[in-house]
C-alpha cells in the first residue's frame, strides 16, 4: 500500500491501519464463504453453490417459498430424456422417480400405491382406516406383483364359485388363479380362469370343478427353474409345496417373466420382487402397537409417523419404539421445518424425514397458528443438516407445478410428496362427483379440516386434538374439491417431463448433480409476473399448466 506523503505521520499511520483492517475483513469474508455454524453449533463446510445464496437470505432473516425463487441455468450436455431420476424415500426404500403420494384419505389407498410404485414412485397408505383395513390395503399392494407370493389368496374346496367371484369383486382382485387348500394347508388343486369361464352353475363347489392333477414345485426352487416349468407346462401359477404337501407360496408367470426377461418397466420393487409400499401411523401408543404389528405382518416396507409437529417428544418416543420393535421396517418421521428438528429425529433413529409445516394447498396451519417456515428454506435447512447423515428428506406439500419439484430437489430434498396434484385421479379414493352442468370432480379435504377431524380420530391426533369434542376442534386445514383428472400416470408423466427439462437446463445427469450445480435467484414480484403467461386475452388449457 502506497502512503500519501502529504499526510501527517499520524494520518499516515491511520491509513496504514485502515488498509490492514480492510485486508483482515476481506480474509474473514472469504473464510465465512467456506465455513458456517449450523443450528447445533457444528461447523460445516459450504460445499454447494446454493449455500451462499441461502446464507445471505438467513442473514437477512428471509425465508423463501417456491414462487420466491428460480434456478440459474448452466452450460449443458445433458438431454432431458437422458437424466436419471433415482433417489430414495428412506434408508432402504428406493425410488425410480422422486415422487411419493401423500397419506391422505382422498389420495392414497392401495390403488394409488400400486399405480405409484408401478410408475417408479411410492404410495403411503393413509391411517384413517382401522389397523386391520390399513394392513389389508398394504397387503393388496405387496401381493399385486410379487414374483413369489408367500401368502397367496387361497380358497377352500367347499367354497362355491359364487362365493369366490364375490370375494374377488369385494377385494378388487385382478387375478383369476387361486390355490385350493384344505384345513391343514395342503394343496388340493388350482382354480384358474378357465374353470370360472366355463362353469355353468355358480352354486357348485370349487372342489367339484377343478382338476385333481396339479403341477407343483418343491420348496426352495429358484425363479429360473420355476419359469422353465411354467413355460414348459403352460401354467400361469406354480404352487410351491413343503415335503408334506403344504402350500408354501406361489410363483406367478407374469411377474416371473418380467424379472427373468429383465423387463425395462421402472417398477419400484424390493429384493423379493414385490412393489414397495408405505403406511402412515399415529404416535399414540394404544393404536401404534396393534397397527405396527399388523403392518409388519402385511410386510409394509416403510412407516411414516404422521404428525403436524414432528419435533415433539411424542413423535421421538414413537420413532424409538418403531425402530426398537421392528428394526427392519424403515421409519420416516415428520413433519418439520427446522434443521435442529431434522438432527433430533435422525438421532432418534429416523430413516427419512418429512419436511413441510403449512405449505400444503389445503393447509391453514400458518394462518391459524402463526408458525412455519416457507417451504424452500425449510427444505434447504433440513436437508443441509442431514447431508452427512445419509438420510433422505421428503419435501411435502405446496407443489403446484412441475418447476416446484425441480426447485425442491435442487434445494436438497430427495423426493417430493404430493397431495392435491394426485387427488381427483382415477386411482385416488372416493367417488367422482358430477355437477348438473356435467363437470366431474372429486373431494380433496385437508387431514386437519373440520370435517376430517370430526370423522377421524387419526386426523384429530395429527393436530394434537385426539380427545376434543366436536365443538372444541380447532381445524388447521380446509375441505375442498378438485377436477377429475383421469389416470395418475398422465399427471406423473407431465410432472417428470418438467423435472427432466429443468435438469437439462442445469446440465444435471441425475438428482445429486442437480443439487451440486443448483444456484438460485430470488424472484421479484415483477419477475414472477413475467414468468407466468401474461398480457393475453385467453389461455387454452395445457396438460402441465392449469392455475
Ligand atoms: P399439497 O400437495 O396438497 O399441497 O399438500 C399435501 C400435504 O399437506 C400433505 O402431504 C400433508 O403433509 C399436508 N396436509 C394435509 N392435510 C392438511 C391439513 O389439513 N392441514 C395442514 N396443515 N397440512 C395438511
Amino acid at each position: 500500500m502506497k502512503l500519501n506523503n502529504n499526510l501527517s505521520k499520524e494520518d499516515q499511520m491511520v491509513e496504514k491501519l485502515a488498509g490492514k483492517f480492510n485486508r483482515m475483513i476481506e480474509m474473514l469474508r472469504s473464510m465465512m464463504e467456506f465455513v458456517e455454524l449450523s443450528d447445533d453449533g457444528i461447523k460445516t463446510k459450504i460445499k454447494r453453490k446454493c449455500d451462499k445464496f441461502f446464507r445471505k437470505m438467513t442473514f437477512k432473516g428471509e425465508a423463501l417459498a417456491y414462487n420466491d425463487v428460480r434456478l440459474r441455468t448452466c452450460h449443458s450436455e445433458i438431454l432431458p430424456g437422458d437424466v436419471s431420476l433415482k433417489m430414495r424415500f428412506s434408508r432402504n426404500v428406493t425410488l425410480n422417480i422422486p415422487i411419493v403420494s401423500s397419506p391422505m384419505r382422498d389420495v392414497t389407498e392401495s390403488a394409488m400405491a400400486i399405480a405409484m410404485a408401478k410408475l417408479g414412485g411410492l404410495g403411503i397408505i393413509h391411517k384413517n382406516l382401522s389397523p386391520e383395513d390399513q394392513a389389508a390395503e398394504v397387503r393388496k399392494v405387496k401381493r399385486c406383483l410379487s414374483a413369489f407370493l408367500t401368502e397367496p389368496v387361497c380358497i377352500r374346496p367347499d367354497d362355491t364359485v359364487e362365493k369366490v367371484l364375490k370375494m374377488r369383486e369385494k377385494e378388487n382382485l385382478k387375478f383369476w388363479s387361486f390355490p385350493v387348500i384344505d384345513e391343514s394347508g395342503k394343496l388340493i388343486g388350482v382354480a384358474t380362469r378357465k374353470y370360472f369361464d366355463f362353469c355353468q352353475n355358480n352354486q357348485q363347489s370349487i372342489g367339484k370343478i377343478i382338476s385333481p392333477e396339479v403341477v407343483s414345485a418343491p420348496e426352495g426352487i429358484k425363479i429360473a427353474e420355476a419359469y422353465k416349468i411354467m413355460m414348459d407346462r403352460g401354467i400361469r401359477i406354480l404352487p410351491v409345496l413343503s415335503g408334506t404337501g403344504e402350500l408354501k407360496g406361489t410363483y406367478t408367470l407374469a411377474d416371473v417373466k418380467r424379472i427373468i426377461q429383465n423387463d425395462k418397466a421402472d417398477y419400484n420393487v424390493g429384493s423379493d420382487g414385490s412393489l414397495f409400499v408405505g403406511a402412515a401411523i399415529n404416535a399414540g401408543m394404544s393404536d401404534l402397537e396393534i397397527r405396527l404389528s399388523l403392518l409388519h405382518q402385511a410386510k409394509v416396507d416403510v412407516v411414516v409417523i404422521d404428525s403436524a409437529h414432528g419435533w415433539s417428544e411424542g413423535i421421538i418416543k414413537a420413532l424409538k419404539y418403531c425402530k426398537k420393535t421392528y428394526p427392519k421396517i424403515d421409519a420416516v418421521a415428520g413433519n418439520i421445518s427446522e434443521a435442529g428438528a431434522a438432527i433430533d429425529l435422525v438421532r432418534a433413529g429416523a430413516d427419512g424425514i418429512r419436511i413441510g409445516q403449512g405449505p400444503g394447498s389445503i393447509c391453514t396451519t400458518r394462518m391459524i397458528a402463526g408458525i412455519g417456515t416457507p417451504q424452500v428454506t425449510a427444505v434447504y435447512s433440513c436437508a443441509k443438516a442431514l447431508r452427512d447423515a445419509d438420510v433422505p428428506s421428503c419435501a411435502d406439500g405446496g407443489i403446484e407445478l412441475s418447476g416446484d419439484i425441480t426447485i425442491a430437489l435442487a434445494a436438497g430434498a430427495a423426493n417430493v410428496m404430493l397431495g392435491k396434484l394426485l387427488a381427483g385421479t382415477t386411482e385416488s379414493p372416493g367417488e367422482i362427483i358430477r355437477s348438473p352442468e356435467g363437470a366431474a370432480y372429486k373431494n380433496y379435504r385437508g387431514e386437519g379440516s373440520l370435517g376430517a377431524m370430526i370423522e377421524n380420530r387419526a386426523c384429530r391426533e395429527r393436530y394434537g386434538q385426539a380427545d376434543n369434542a366436536k365443538d372444541k376442534l380447532v381445524p388447521e386445514g380446509v375441505e375442498s374439491t378438485v377436477d377429475y383428472k383421469g389416470d395418475v400416470g398422465v399427471i406423473i408423466y407431465q410432472l417428470l417431463g418438467g423435472l427432466r427439462s429443468g435438469m437439462g437446463y442445469l446440465g444435471a445427469k441425475d438428482i445429486p448433480t442437480l443439487q451440486e450445480k443448483a444456484d438460485f435467484y430470488q424472484m421479484s414480484s415483477a419477475g414472477l409476473k413475467e414468468s407466468h403467461p401474461h398480457g393475453l386475452q385467453t389461455i387454452k388449457k395445457a396438460p402441465n399448466y392449469n392455475i
